[in-house]
Parts: structure tokens; C-alpha cells; sequence
């Protein structure tokens, strides 16, 4: 029989590190174009699930030996290739039983209508700012899930000031799947306390200054992610030669929104990224690396 128990084994045997399900009522404040309710009409539940990324791949960025597989298999291979996989597998178990199995891995590059944001680990993020509901009582296409907000209601994790996941296993060294289902399971509570306490060593670390009072600058840490500041390894002194303000850039002082951002993108071209559409981290993560050596220092992973 299909009972929470049996959907937490699973996913663990699968390859998920951490499964909770959440109860959809915790929905209800919602907002229509993030709402499973939206996906799913019928739905009981969200089942979450994280998958760790390795700590070592931080560290080697973070000490300058290496980059490129941080992008390849912490983030790439968990979002394209094992989540997909641990998505059907999963779907298959809950469809087998007769229930609705309605599967969302990350949808990197595309942006709800309205969300102005980027997201920096793809080499450009699109708005979906044409989209209209096909009738009066519709909602927006397209839904997606508000990933964070979930993995809390999920039980999983405390959503931190600049907006990501932090869990007591592996802080914010983590990425997460969710499944909407119509499947009658016990649920977990959502997370109550909170794993951020503002200590700002996040807005501290970060060498692009993409954080201003715990909160991110989406375009400002894409223009860095992907490499800007003189602190990576790659740059040479061609880089951004003839732009007029190639040293406040480069100093990580220059102030970045989408137009500005964009227009450097091409520049940004230190490691392989057109074969996956990632682009490589140069920026090394070091508020993530921060944010865990906090939590670490402070007993709560
Ligand atoms: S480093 Fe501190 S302020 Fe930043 S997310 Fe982590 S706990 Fe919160
Ligand atoms: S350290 Fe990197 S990933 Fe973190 S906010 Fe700064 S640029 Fe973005």
C-alpha cells in the first residue's frame, strides 16, 4: 500500500538525502502562478526531496584548484540527469497505485510574468512576460513552483534572508525536487525555526557585492558568478580592455541591472558553457562556503 512511509523509503533508495511531504493547505497564501493547487487541482500533498552537493566541490573552488565540476555534477547532472531519473522513477511508484504523480525539477531559465530576477548559473534566464491565461477563469502560464517556500512547507529547510535553503544536514549545500500529488500521505510539519540568523557572512564573502541587507541582487551575482572579479584565475588583462569602467567591474564595486549585466555576458566567457547552457562558477560560492562554515561554527549542522 502507498502510505508516507513507503514514498520516504523510496525516494531515499532512489537517491534523495532528505524527504519530507508537505500538507497543501499550507498553500493557501500562494500566489496563483506559484501554486501547485495550479498544476494540480486535486492535489493533497507536495513531496520534497533534496539531493546533497558534495562538499569538496566547494572547497576546491574556494581554494582555487578547481571550478568546472562544481557546475557539471553539482549542479548540472542534479538538476538535468539525476532529478529527471529519481522524478519518473518516483512517479512511476505513485501512478502504479492508481494517484496522480505530477513531477517539477527545476526550471532554471525561465521566469514566471512579472519575476524580474535572473538566475546566475545558466548563461541567460528568460521572462515569460508574453504569457496570457487562455480564458478569464485561467491562471498565467506558465506555473512554477516556489522551490524554497516548499522545501520549508515540506519540513525540510529554513528559507534564508537572501532567499535559499538552508538544512540542518547540509546547510546550503543542497537542491531539491518536488512532487504534486493527489496520493492520500501523512504529512510532515513545515519547518518552523530558522537556520539564518543575519549574521551576514554571506553579503560578507561575496567578492561582487550581490548582497545589500541580506538581500540579493539576482543580476549583480550573475555578472560575478560567472567570473567579473579580478579574484578569478581565468581573467587576463584583456578582459573588458577598452570598457570605460573596467576597474570599478572588476573591483566588484560597479552596480549591475539586466541591461548592464547583459551586455558584458560575452566577456564572460572563461570555461565551456554553450555545450550545457550552465555557466561555470567563478565566483567560487563563497557566500555558500560562508554561509556552512557559520552554521558549522555554530552547531546547527
Ligand atoms: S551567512 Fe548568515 S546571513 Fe547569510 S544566509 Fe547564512 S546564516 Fe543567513
Ligand atoms: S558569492 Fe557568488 S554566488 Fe554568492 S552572491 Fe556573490 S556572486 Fe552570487
Amino acid at each position: 500500500m502507498l502510505n508516507a512511509e513507503l514514498i520516504k523509503k523510496k525516494a531515499i533508495e532512489y537517491g534523495a538525502d532528505i524527504v519530507g511531504i508537505g500538507d497543501i493547505s499550507y498553500y493557501k497564501d500562494t500566489m496563483a502562478q506559484r501554486d501547485p493547487k495550479n498544476i494540480l487541482p486535486d492535489a493533497t500533498c507536495v513531496i520534497g526531496c533534496g539531493f546533497r552537493v558534495p562538499r569538496a566541490l566547494y572547497k576546491a573552488m574556494e581554494e582555487k584548484r578547481q571550478y568546472f565540476n562544481y557546475t557539471q555534477l553539482g549542479v548540472k547532472l542534479i538538476d538535468e540527469e539525476m532529478s529527471e531519473i529519481f522524478l519518473l522513477k518516483m512517479a512511476a511508484l505513485i501512478e502504479n497505485a492508481g494517484y496522480d504523480a505530477c513531477v517539477q525539477r527545476n526550471v532554471s531559465n525561465l521566469r514566471i510574468k512579472g519575476d524580474k530576477t535572473t538566475n546566475p548559473e545558466l548563461i541567460d534566464t528568460y521572462e515569460l512576460a508574453l504569457a496570457e491565461p487562455v480564458a478569464p477563469n485561467k491562471v498565467v502560464p506558465e506555473i512554477i513552483m516556489d522551490f524554497a517556500d516548499s522545501a520549508r512547507i515540506c519540513g525540510l529547510g529554513s528559507v534564508s534572508c537572501k532567499g535559499n535553503v538552508l538544512v540542518p544536514k547540509f546547510g546550503p549545500f543542497v537542491r531539491f525536487v518536488f512532487i504534486v500529488t493527489n496520493a492520500p500521505l501523512a504529512t510532515d510539519k513545515p519547518f518552523e525555526k530558522s537556520l539564518c540568523d543575519n549574521c551576514k557572512e554571506c553579503e560578507k564573502a561575496c567578492i561582487g557585492n550581490a548582497i545589500t541587507n541580506g538581500e540579493l541582487n539576482s543580476w549583480q551575482c550573475a555578472v560575478y558568478y560567472r567570473g567579473a572579479h579580478k579574484s578569478n584565475p581565468f581573467m587576463t588583462d584583456e578582459f573588458l580592455k577598452n570598457h570605460p569602467d573596467r576597474e570599478a567591474i572588476i573591483n566588484g564595486e560597479y552596480r549591475f541591472d539586466s541591461e548592464k549585466a547583459r551586455s558584458i555576458y560575452k566577456d564572460l566567457d572563461f570555461l565551456p558553457s554553450k555545450a550545457t547552457g550552465y555557466a561555470p562558477c567563478l565566483c567560487g560560492k563563497l557566500c555558500d562556503i560562508a554561509c556552512y562554515n557559520h552554521l558549522k561554527e555554530k552547531n546547527l549542522l
